[in-house]
């Protein structure tokens, strides 16, 4: 049935972590730090379709330091060309981090009490000669935990 299903999906939240739900980096939308909110730029992120986009520093894209929600883009024209830190300092999104580790059922609650849905998902790579250094694998959010939940009522029918 769709309710044993559902309960079924929502117990699998115990047993399933982050790393299994989660967008890797590389299929990210993101933006450069040091972008400028023309109208090219702004078209890209409205046609994204997403409504938060990571902004990373410098080359890396795993150096991610900010938050940019669409919706900040409201008082915004594309003929300004502002620069994408304007808006960013303006609003300064936080951003959240988890290990790759987290339980879903955790990150469930991580969002529940948060005010943000997207959370940077990292690790502790230590597989090289070097230190071990945080590594970002990619982000999650509340609807990828969803997701997890209503699967298995889509493959039970
Ligand atoms: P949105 O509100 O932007 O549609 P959701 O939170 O509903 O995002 O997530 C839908 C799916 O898109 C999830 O799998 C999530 O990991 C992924 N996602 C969210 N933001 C981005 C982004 N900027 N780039 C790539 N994937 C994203």
């Amino acid at each position: 049935s769709r309710e044993l299903a559902m309960v079924q999906g929502a117990l699998e939240l115990r047993t399933k972590t982050a790393e299994d739900v989660l967008t890797p980096l590389s299929r990210c939308f993101m933006l450069r730090a040091d972008a400028t909110l023309d109208f090219a730029t702004v078209s890209e992120i409205l046609r994204s379709g997403y409504t938060r986009i990571p902004v990373y520093e410098g080359d890396r894209r795993d150096n991610i330091v900010d938050l940019l929600f669409v919706k900040d883009l409201a008082f915004v024209d594309p003929d300004d060309c502002t620069p994408l830190q304007t808006v960013t300092r303006f609003y300064r999104r936080p951003l959240h981090c988890v290990f790759h580790d987290t339980r879903l059922d955790a990150l469930l609650e991580e969002f529940k009490k948060g005010k943000s849905h997207l959370a940077i998902v990292q690790r502790v790579n230590d597989e090289g000669e070097g230190d071990p250094f945080y590594e970002v694998m990619g982000i999650v959010t509340l609807e990828d935990v969803i997701e997890e939940i209503i699967k298995s009522e889509i493959l039970d029918e």
